[in-house]
């Protein structure tokens, strides 16, 4: 088995992350040196660094994101994170252009901006992500804060834009969840959306029986496309501890090459790693 990656992780070392209250739920202590630890004890070689958002709902700043990628022996690697604002897009842009290198993806937090995929905004984002053939994560599904808004999380809402440009990589995160049946025909219709199962497992009652029904879900989907291909392993730490989405996978009835599949040739397919 080769080493694993994790292409969904946060991590700010700072006192107003929104997370912090994840990380202590979980037991975590959310540090730089903790989660370099944790990935060597889990044999997962190389990580995706992702901004988490901050008190007041902003994310990170993009900058720090990559500051905190320089002191990681080059094991977590940046995705930067793209906001709603003519600005915003164009700074994000220039940044992800000057650490071509490094950057690996992009980010935008559907649910939690008050825009939508297929927001003019995004669309120097989008031809930009097609030409240096960067993907581009999109925040699917349930939101962290009960302020989220699930109608332009909802992962149905990618249709339009996987139809429309059809050289952007697409990635779901969070599998659409509770909308796996609907990630299930986006990656089975589309050949350029794929889906990652991070920050799926939270714990809380009837925590064994939502586990089952998480791996049935992902079965469901993995039989529904014929195949694991499209999808992609992330932890989402601190939200979820390492060990809670390796044993996901571990649970899934499908063959040891698809495992391989989700755990790490996918990744290093789609984001070049
Ligand atoms: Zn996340």
């Amino acid at each position: 088995m080769q080493e694993i990656i994790d292409a969904h992780t946060h991590l700010s070392e700072r006192r107003d992350d929104a997370l912090n209250r994840f990380a202590r739920k979980n037991g975590l202590r959310y540090t730089l040196d903790e989660l370099l630890s944790t990935m060597r004890r889990y044999k997962i070689a190389r990580g995706l660094l992702l901004s988490p958002p901050l008190q007041g709902g902003v994310p990170l700043p993009n900058n720090e994101v990559i500051r905190l990628c320089m002191r990681s022996d080059g094991r977590l690697a940046p995705v930067i994170t793209v906001e709603p604002a003519p600005k915003k897009v164009k700074a994000a842009l220039k940044l992800a252009e000057e650490n071509r290198k490094e950057v690996k993806a992009f980010k935008v937090r559907l649910g939690y901006v008050k825009a939508s995929a297929e927001s003019p905004v995004f669309g120097r984002l989008y031809d930009y992500a097609e030409s240096a053939g960067l993907p581009v994560l999109f925040h699917t599904g349930d939101t962290a804060f009960s302020t989220g808004d699930l109608a332009r999380s909802h992962p149905l809402t990618l249709d339009g834009l996987a139809n429309k440009r059809e050289e952007l990589t697409i990635i779901l995160c969070h599998f659409g969840n509770p909308w796996f049946e609907d990630v299930a025909e986006l990656i089975y219709k589309h050949p350029n959306v794929y889906a990652d199962i991070s920050g799926l497992t939270t714990g809380g009652a009837y925590a064994e029986k939502y586990a089952e029904w998480l791996a049935r879900k992902i079965n469901e989907a993995i039989y529904y496309a014929a195949g694991a291909e499209k999808i992609i392993f992330g932890t989402d730490y601190p939200i979820t501890k390492h060990s809670e989405t390796l044993a996901l996978v571990k649970r899934l009835e499908v063959d040891e090459g698809d495992k391989e599949k989700i755990l790490h040739l996918n990744a290093e397919r789609v984001f070049g790693i």
